[in-house]
């Protein structure tokens, strides 16, 4: 028999009793601070006489203990997703667990603008004395997507979206995961009570992916129903990262999102006799150049932007100058006031261009910013990002915690930390890709699928993993008595 014993980069003492008997092979987990093993038999006599039961649990302990039932939802989610503004079975299964995990729940929460939607969201509050009040959200919706996945719980839903034309629908953007550890999470930190204090606000957010879902909790009082948190969390599994990791921005991580639509108007006729006419379709090509500008010429090049034009429709036929097209832009920025100057010189080039081309100013273009569509930037706390990576560092080991990338992405967890970011906020990466197909996609070139893709593919078990030990010890850091 021989003993062998080193410390994991979780912090832990593993312990190795190999018997010479075949049968007999124990693994022993001790939390380092609490078990000092001096001899065999003392050792053997702890394990028989349950002497384990003083080992302080942590959140990688009960997330090992618990992930056979939270894989078990997880695929449950998976194969029922349901699109966004619909979340009526997924709500209800996440009510049903929070409850279980000691929070008071609410259901069925959240207003959105359109008064024929119900808003599914759900609030837990889980109360453990005096202390902060800390906000952790996960997004609960699925996609119009067709799962291309090989696992055996892919799903085949069909259902009708809300044009009522038949769909299928997909968990794509892995929001069955963040569910799964957010179950995860609450089962720990109720279990972990002893190691902080204060009120824990969990937040199952609908229709993350129509931008309005966070709106809509609240516009149904959010903050002013369940108290104003002092800080928020969340987190997104990651398409391009393996899992085992988490990944972090410090700063500006997602943009502000605007959408706007541009109708700009002519005076349509034959299309052979253009001079009788002010041709917008030919007006829209020069707005569509001369709005490719405003990053390359007007804007700092130091401060991002993003204008697209992703949709313009004009015409009926090959001979007919119409008398409008109509364009759809996304425009992303970080900054507050790079936005205000981008929206400005939108409007600014449209109508400057149309004057140019002698629209009379009664047929200037109408510049439309859609207000309710606006999801402001996410802006990770600096100071709170910088603790929260010391904590996973520690837990996780230093190379498993990666400084990520900014995107142009847009998501509405911005909402939370409210416009002015007044609220600390950090929205982290979980990594959910094999290793080993990161490796194949390097050698071989070919791109990972990305989230939304029908190929993406997340790896249960140590991407819930890894989302249950990041947000817990996040939330116990953020609290600890
Ligand atoms: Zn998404
Ligand atoms: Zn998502």
């Amino acid at each position: 028999m021989n003993l062998e014993s080193q410390e994991n980069h979780e912090g832990f003492l593993v312990v190795s009793l190999d018997s010479s008997l075949p049968d007999l092979c124990i693994w022993v987990f001790c939390y380092k601070s609490n078990m000092k093993i001096r001899s065999l038999p003392a050792l053997l006599l702890s394990i028989l006489s349950g002497g384990l039961a003083f080992a302080q649990q942590t959140p990688q302990t009960i997330a090992d203990t618990e992930l056979p039932s939270l894989l078990t939802i997880y695929k449950d989610i998976h194969s029922h997703p349901e699109l966004s503004w619909h979340e009526k079975r997924t709500s209800a299964l996440i009510a049903k667990e929070l409850r279980a995990a000691s929070c008071e729940v609410t259901e069925n929460f959240g207003k959105y603008d359109n008064p024929n939607l119900k808003g599914y969201g759900v609030i837990g509050i889980m109360k453990n004395g005096d202390g902060p009040t800390v906000l952790v959200r996960t997004d609960m919706d699925a996609l119009p997507v067709e799962e291309e996945t090989r696992w055996s719980y892919a799903s085949k839903v069909v259902t009708q979206n809300d044009e009522g034309k038949d769909v299928h629908v997909a968990h794509a953007c892995g929001h069955d995961a963040h569910m799964a550890a957010f179950v995860g999470t609450a089962r720990a930190l109720a279990k972990l009570k002893n190691q902080w204090r204060g009120t824990i606000m969990f937040v199952a957010q609908p229709a993350e992916e129509t931008g309005n879902g966070a709106r809509a909790l609240f516009k149904a009082g959010l903050y002013t129903r369940f108290g104003k948190p002092s800080l928020a969390l969340g987190y997104h599994d990651n398409a391009q990262m393996q899992t085992g990791h988490i990944g972090v921005t410090e700063g500006y991580t997602y943009a502000n999102v605007d959408s706007v639509n541009i109708t700009v108007r002519g005076v349509g006729g034959h299309g052979a006799y253009p001079h009788k006419t002010k041709d917008p379709i030919v007006l829209s090509a020069e707005i569509i150049n001369a709005l490719q500008t405003i990053a390359s010429r007007e804007n700092n090049p130091i401060d991002p932007v993003v204008v697209t034009v992703g949709s313009i429709h004009g015409g009926t036929k090959h001979n007919i100058i119409p008398d409008e097209v109509k364009m759809q832009l996304t425009v992303r920025t970080y900054k507050s006031d790079v936005r205000d100057r981008v929206l400005a010189a939108i409007d600014r080039i449209a109508k400057g261009c149309a004057m140019a081309a002698g629209i009379p100013p009664e047929r200037a273009p109408i510049v439309d910013v859609l207000k309710d569509q606006f999801t402001p930037a996410t802006y990770n706390n600096p100071e709170l990002t910088r603790r929260l990576v010391a904590v996973w560092k520690n837990l996780l080991g230093q190379n498993n915690v990666e400084a990520t990338d900014p995107t142009m992405g847009g998501e509405d967890f911005s909402e939370y930390s409210l416009p002015d970011h007044s609220i600390p906020a950090c929205d982290f990466w979980i990594g959910a890709v094999d290793p080993v197909k990161i490796a194949e996609s390097k050698k071989s070139g070919t791109t990972l699928p990305s989230l939304h893709s029908s190929k993406f593919a997340p790896v249960p078990e140590p991407t819930i993993r890894v989302g249950i030990i990041g947000m817990t010890s996040a939330v116990v850091e953020l609290m600890k008595k």
